[in-house]
């Protein structure tokens, strides 16, 4: 057998049970009215957005070329597994849910939204949520002990 064969068997291989490992982990989540991120395995990009439907359907979504998710593990080579996904939020009522998500959207800075979320969030909001930085608090914790 040729070593282009053998990749090929290979490489159909490994697609298939990626497309196996896909579906055990969709059809494991259906949690409802959310807000997720989303970590690119491969890089420092993420996304987060929120969704009334399943959080298996807001996957099967954002593999399409048309989300900004999916263009970018598209066009990059890159991917996700479930590692990757992780339910930040859950909330039934959409008002609250849009602001949750812009929280989640200032506090991540996800590279790979297109917008803020559909909630914009007062500016004084923004600079306080933009200036929580976790290292800076340890900071002050540890040389207040000194
Ligand atoms: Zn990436």
């Amino acid at each position: 057998m040729s070593s282009p064969w053998l990749y090929a068997i290979v490489m159909a291989v490994d697609a298939l049970l990626y497309q196996i490992r896909y579906e055990i982990f969709t059809s494991c989540f259906l949690y409802l009215e959310i807000i997720v991120k989303i970590e690119c395995a491969d890089c420092e990009a993420k996304y987060v957005g929120e969704t009334e439907r399943s959080l298996r359907k807001w996957i099967s979504e954002h593999h399409r070329d048309s989300s900004p998710v999916g263009h970018h593990m598209g066009y990059q080579k890159h991917s996700f597994t479930s590692n990757n996904v992780s339910v930040v939020h859950q909330e039934a009522t959409w008002f609250k849910r849009g602001v949750a998500e812009a929280i989640h959207i200032t506090l991540v800075d996800p590279s790979l939204n297109r917008d803020r979320g559909r909630h914009t969030l007062p500016a004084i909001y923004r600079e306080v949520l933009q200036s929580r930085d976790p290292s800076s608090h340890r900071e002050s914790r540890d040389s207040a002990g000194q």
